[in-house]
């Protein structure tokens, strides 16, 4: 999509922190992270939120988070997945992502 932040980053027009990637899923740090690891995890096919994912992508983005959290030694420690949608949600950005917290003990929250 033309004028998307993450399918920028994803084609590397724009710089992204990557740590993960395969060929159906990227994987980058957030540029302001809310704990001692925070990564975003992105389907490179462009979709706006959760109520476009398709079912292959959402394994891929399953099997990424796996992944991910073994690669950035938060697998036994625990961590946290979020993923916003539209404006309740406080979306932001409007490509599918979700949010790989983790590092330290996160506070409780409503969900
Ligand atoms: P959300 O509010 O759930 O849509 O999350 C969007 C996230 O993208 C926020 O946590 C931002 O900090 C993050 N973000 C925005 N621009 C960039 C960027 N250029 N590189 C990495 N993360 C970004």
């Amino acid at each position: 999509m033309n004028d998307c932040l993450f399918c920028k980053i994803i084609a590397g027009e724009i710089p992204g922190n990557k740590v993960y990637e395969n060929d159906r899923v990227f994987a980058f740090r957030d540029i302001n992270p809310q704990a001692p690891t925070h990564v975003l995890i992105v389907p490179k096919k462009h979709m706006a939120n959760i109520l476009e994912c398709d079912a292959e992508t959402a394994a891929a983005l399953t099997d990424a988070v796996g992944v991910i959290a073994r690669q950035e030694g938060v697998a036994e420690s625990g961590f946290r997945l979020v993923s916003n949608c539209g404006p309740h949600g406080c979306q932001s950005v409007h490509h599918l992502h979700v949010h790989l917290l983790g590092g330290e003990q996160l506070t409780e929250r409503m969900a």
